[in-house]
């Protein structure tokens, strides 16, 4: 592992944390170390994460720069992208970082051809050995690349998005349990929560 900057050992809580290793979680520390190199570690909201997928790199973005879905500084935006973009809210800076498409060409039609057969669970034993240890190549290879081959990082082409507010909690006017003001919806004078506006809606 020649080019990471990321200890073994905090490389192995986050496998710990995510439940396996596996090239998206790779893609992810690696990610997580590129924006570390230009920011630090976000301990309060200070720094802000968006990112374009909800797969196995976010676990390593949450874990290493410490930007949570909790904490309100991690941003999902559902757009299927292995895309990251990292925002520091005192000076507005950001930068985001995209994975170069065609990061392994030559074992790519191998694997496509038995991940295909692995979710019709088709996969001989052999098979699986060779989809185990394409993977774990797989996972050698990003965590051994240099950090520009693996992402290409342009500044962030939108402002820091807004600070999360706190906002006030209403009763849902049909099942009775509490719901952030901004995820209400009012139907013929009643509030309810976005469940029970959808049944609503429905029978009417
Ligand atoms: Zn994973
Ligand atoms: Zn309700």
């Amino acid at each position: 592992m020649r080019n990471v900057a990321v200890s073994t050992d905090l490389i192995q809580q986050t496998i710990n944390f995510h439940g396996h290793s596996c090239p998206g979680l790779a893609f992810g520390i690696r990610a997580s170390e590129l924006a570390m190199r230009y920011f630090n570690r976000a301990s309060d909201e200070e720094i802000v994460a968006v990112v374009e997928t909800d797969m196995c790199a976010v676990d390593a973005i949450q874990f290493l720069t410490g930007c949570t879905f909790g904490k309100g500084n991690l941003i999902h935006l559902d757009y299927g992208k292995n895309a990251f973009t990292f925002y520091r809210r005192h000076d507005g800076k950001g930068m985001r970082i995209m994975t170069r498409p065609n990061i392994f060409p030559k074992d790519s039609d191998e694997l496509d051809t038995l991940q295909k057969k692995m979710i019709g669970n088709r996969l001989t034993p052999e098979e699986q050995k060779r989809y185990k240890k394409l993977m774990e190549s797989r996972v050698k290879h990003i965590m051994g690349a240099k950090l520009e081959e693996l992402f290409e990082a342009k500044p962030a082409n939108g402002p820091v998005p807004k600070k999360a507010r706190i906002l006030e909690s209403l009763i849902c006017q049909s099942c009775g349990e509490m719901v952030m003001e901004s995820r209400t919806r009012t139907f013929l004078g009643k509030t309810f929560c976005i469940p029970c506006f959808n049944a609503v809606e429905k029978k009417s």
